[in-house]
């Protein structure tokens, strides 16, 4: 049966791009429009052949595989639940209900990407705005160690450089637009203005933003490899706009420095506001690791590296990040939910990770999953099964389901294993 479903929602970044039309016959997806080539691919590659659960690399029954997750997690002392940014929030609750229920730590791809942001935001607040609001009225775009160019492939057309909106009816001729980064990149070969800061510089030259904000003039010509009077020039322009935004990205959270960058082009931001309105908004990559942040908060209060170990969440990232849990060999059997840690991790961490029982819930293979315990199949939130993400302005939008697998999917799963394990 031939199926054209409008309106759907592309699952793979944190764009959430929400306007795409796809046709399928059956359960094989023929067509996607308005996708960009990452987008393209989580859909036309999807593979919809059913599958078993995988116990020591042998198939078996459901039952079989739920028992066994739920005797490695019974005998586990320090569990680790990490991942989520690939899944929906719906099951994001549930990996927190799993965690509170046996003790776990749990996690998210956050803390090896905008944690930082996160720690910064506690300490002095978040200026943001809607991807709406950017697109409707910002006439300057700073970003800051990003390259949506080749990450975010749909955000340049759809909200920011190019994009059209009620008071930007000309798009890319109503803005103004600045990369700030240690190299050049794609973004930088679209911008009006490229300002190459050193490696480990961006610390002193956004201090020195700030320092010009306030009518002080620094006793140097040159801060971070950037000559004072193109600061100059950035600083009127941010006084003088009407709405400005900063996107920031990895190229600033996983600089030295990290969360003392963050937040100070956060506090940046917001002393900006005594002149213009102006606003950020960190790139968030995977999908729905927004989401994982928001319901990490909404559950436990921190966004991410909470531990239960005590019976009460307890926050502390570098002790109870997964990276960090696993290079000390702290975690004894762990359950990865849609991320391939396997792959991405230092080799400490990997290596430990091969070394305990691990489950595995992704609706694809992975490294991790070659050599884990129990592997359960999933249905991929977007394609074959319906949710919500949060898009990187920390709008919630709903993932429809286009085509009908039967799959079950993580929440369901995380259901069964909670169940088992009670
Ligand atoms: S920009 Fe991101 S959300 Fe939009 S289509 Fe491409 S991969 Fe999907």
């Amino acid at each position: 049966m031939s199926t054209v479903v409008e309106h759907v929602t592309c699952p793979f970044c944190g764009c959430l791009c929400d306007d795409l039309t796809v046709e399928a016959e059956g359960v094989e997806i023929r067509k996607v429009r308005l996708a960009c080539s990452s987008g393209q691919g989580i859909f036309m590659d999807y593979d919809p052949r059913p599958r078993r659960p995988l116990v020591d690399g042998r198939e078996v029954e459901w039952e079989n595989a739920v028992a066994e997750a739920a005797s490695i997690l019974s005998a586990a002392d320090s569990p680790l639940i990490y991942g989520l940014s690939s899944s929906a929030s719906e099951a994001q609750r549930k990996a927190v209900a799993l965690a509170d229920r046996i003790g776990a730590v749990i996690d998210s791809t956050s803390s090896v990407c905008h944690g930082p942001t996160g720690l910064a935001m506690q300490a002095v607040g978040e200026p943001t705005c809607t991807l709406g609001e950017v697109r409707d009225r910002a006439d300057l775009l700073v970003f800051w160690g990003c390259n949506p160019d080749a990450s975010h492939l749909r955000h340049f057309p759809r909200f920011s450089l190019t994009a059209k909106g009620a008071l930007t009816p000309n798009g890319r001729a109503d803005r103004t637009v600045y990369v700030v980064d240690v190299r050049p990149t794609g973004s930088s070969k679209k911008a009006d203005h490229f300002l190459q800061v050193d490696v480990g510089s961006d610390f002193e030259v956004l201090t020195t933003l700030r320092l010009l904000v306030k009518g002080k003039e620094p006793s140097v010509d040159t801060v971070g490899g950037v000559p004072v009077a193109q600061l100059k020039e950035l600083v009127e322009r941010m006084k003088s706009c009407r709405y400005g935004v900063a996107f920031m990205g990895m190229g600033l959270t996983m600089a030295p420095a990290r969360q003392l960058n963050v937040a100070e082009l956060f506090t940046l931001v917001a002393e900006l506001n005594e002149f213009a309105k102006f606003s950020v908004l960190p790139m968030r990559g995977h999908g729905n690791v927004t989401g994982a942040d928001q319901v990490l908060s909404w559950t436990t209060g921190y966004p991410f590296a909470v531990s239960f170990a005590r019976g009460y969440p307890q926050f502390s990232p570098g002790e109870f990040s997964a990276v960090d849990m696993l290079a000390r060999r702290a975690a004894d059997a762990a359950v990865i939910i849609a991320s391939d840690p396997g792959a991405h991790f230092p080799a400490a961490a990997a290596a430990h990770l091969e070394r305990i029982p691990t489950i595995v819930l992704d609706h694809g293979p992975s490294v991790v999953a070659s050599h884990a315990r129990v592997v359960f199949p999933t249905a991929a939130y977007g394609v074959d099964a319906a949710g919500t993400a949060y898009r990187m302005d920390n709008v919630p939008i709903p993932l429809k389901r286009v085509i009908s697998t039967g799959r079950l999917t993580d929440e369901e799963i995380l259901d069964r294993i909670i169940e088992a394990v009670a």
